[in-house]
């Protein structure tokens, strides 16, 4: 795939494709993007990347430790974000390292929790973005803050654990499970401030920044997308960080963890008035969906952030097709997106035949389309609604064909999605069924 694509010839605006040295990178990055926060991180881009951190894939040590920061998570969600690695894809890898269900289950049940945030996402659109739910914290949604305060953005709260995550989020653009909901359980619990926020925060600096996975944990923390406020304490933090943090920390003696769940659920809700509703079957928004067009006959490929790899379906659609790749200039700029998160995305894009332009996707598309002779674009399905927008207006235009990446799990068409175990429920069944022994 990668070697017979033709790159049409060079021309003005297209950026550069090849850097003598990621530090290059990391300096024409700069140039283009002089507002983005940050350096590039120690984690890379690319399938090449993804298939080195594939080789310790260990899916029977996962179920052991998976809680536990020094645990053997995978690291490929920022991988699997942009379609380096399919999540199908990584599913079956999962399923030939393991001798049974029992041994895959864990692993793939978190394979779950992306393909669940997803549906969720395709089925509410921007309102991912809104409480889904009341909150049940007892307090009003007007008395959380609206504004970052600068010690916890700059990592000067005092307190070594949160610190410590505010400093790996800035700098590598990862963080353990734990660390995120430890993180976020502190801003909007602790702080008292509104989940939005911290959810923005992740978005500019996670290099698998998603707002799909990201809204809806942030929601799932602050619990208007659950049924209780998720909280911890002192002990389950230093059980699962193996005391890596209060050891060092200067406010061991004055820890806001320190206490039982009830003691501290005591300190930081309100009762609530009477018990919280069960959620019904959300009203489906309209996801992106275009009428169907004859396959354009000359078309150019249309590559976006959800599948900057051999998992975009489009790459296999039509061979030797020239392919375009955008920086939405607006975007990255309203977003705050950081010079991590680019680069990063940058890596991905130089490992794959496509031409880069920065500015409009709408515009740089259609000048394209013109460029390149085509009549037409094929694209993978987006499941942004931003994404989305931009695939319907190009269809207002041109022949757009858009392919469905492959499907985690087929489940039925209207599947329960009010809570994960519902989902999982109908998913697992079909799921078990693929797995050895
Ligand atoms: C507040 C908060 C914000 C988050 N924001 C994001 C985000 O923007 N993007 C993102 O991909 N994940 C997000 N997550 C989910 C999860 O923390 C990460 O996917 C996971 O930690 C990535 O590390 P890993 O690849 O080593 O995961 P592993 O534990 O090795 O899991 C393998 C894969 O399963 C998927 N996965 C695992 N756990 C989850 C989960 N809880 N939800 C969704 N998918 C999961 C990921 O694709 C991951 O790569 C967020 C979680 C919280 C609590």
């Amino acid at each position: 795939m990668a070697v017979l694509r033709p790159l049409p010839p060079p021309a003005p605006g297209d950026l550069p494709r090849g850097f003598p040295t990621r530090q290059a990178l990391g300096q024409k990055l700069r140039e283009l993007f002089p507002a983005a926060e940050g350096e590039l991180s120690e984690i890379r881009g690319g399938r090449k990347a993804a298939e080195l951190a594939l080789t310790r894939l260990d899916p029977s040590r996962y179920r052991r430790s998976r809680n536990f920061l020094d645990g053997a998570v995978t690291g490929l969600s920022p991988y699997v974000r942009h379609g380096v690695l399919g999540l199908a894809e990584l599913k079956r890898l999962v399923l030939g390292r393991v001798r049974d269900w029992n041994e895959a289950e864990k692993l793939i049940s978190e394979l779950g929790w992306r393909d669940y945030w997803q549906r969720v996402w395709l089925q509410q659109g921007d309102a991912i973005w809104s409480e889904l739910e009341p909150l049940k914290t007892g307090h009003p949604p007007d008395s959380y803050g609206t504004e970052l305060p600068r010690d916890l953005a700059e990592g000067r709260t005092g307190l070594a654990c949160i610190d410590g995550f505010q400093q790996q989020l800035l700098s590598s653009g990862w963080l353990h499970n734990h660390g995120r909901l430890w993180l976020a359980a502190y801003l909007v619990h602790w702080r008292r401030l509104r989940w939005q926020l911290g959810a923005r925060w992740f978005l500019q600096h996670l290099l698998d920044g998603d707002p799909a996975s990201n809204n809806l944990s942030w929601q799932w923390v602050a619990s208007s997308f659950s049924q209780k406020p998720y909280i911890f304490n002192r002990e389950n933090l230093e059980r699962y960080a193996r005391d890596r943090y209060c050891r060092s920390c200067a406010s061991a003696n004055s820890c806001p963890f320190e206490g039982s769940y009830e003691s501290l659920q005591a300190q930081l809700f309100e009762p609530l008035a009477a018990a919280p509703d069960p959620p019904s079957q959300a009203q489906a928004k309209a996801p992106t969906k275009l009428k169907p067009v004859a396959p354009p006959q000359r078309p150019v490929l249309w590559i976006h952030g959800e599948g900057l790899g051999p998992a975009n379906p489009a790459w296999a659609a039509a061979a030797k097709v020239p392919a375009l790749f955008v920086f939405d200039r607006c975007r990255i700029a309203a977003d705050g997106t950081s010079l991590k998160r680019l680069g990063f995305c940058y890596e991905c894009l130089l490992e794959v035949p496509v031409v880069l332009r920065l500015g409009d996707p709408l515009e740089e598309l259609l000048a394209f389309v013109e460029r390149c002779g085509a009549d037409g674009v094929i694209a993978q399905r987006p499941t942004d609604p931003h994404l989305g927008a931009i695939a319907t207006a190009l269809a207002e235009k041109l022949p757009l064909q858009l392919l469905e990446p492959e499907a985690f799990v087929a489940l039925e068409s209207d599947p329960q999605l009010q809570r994960f175990n519902r989902y999982w429920r109908q998913a697992e069944a079909l799921l078990r069924q693929e797995a050895p022994g």
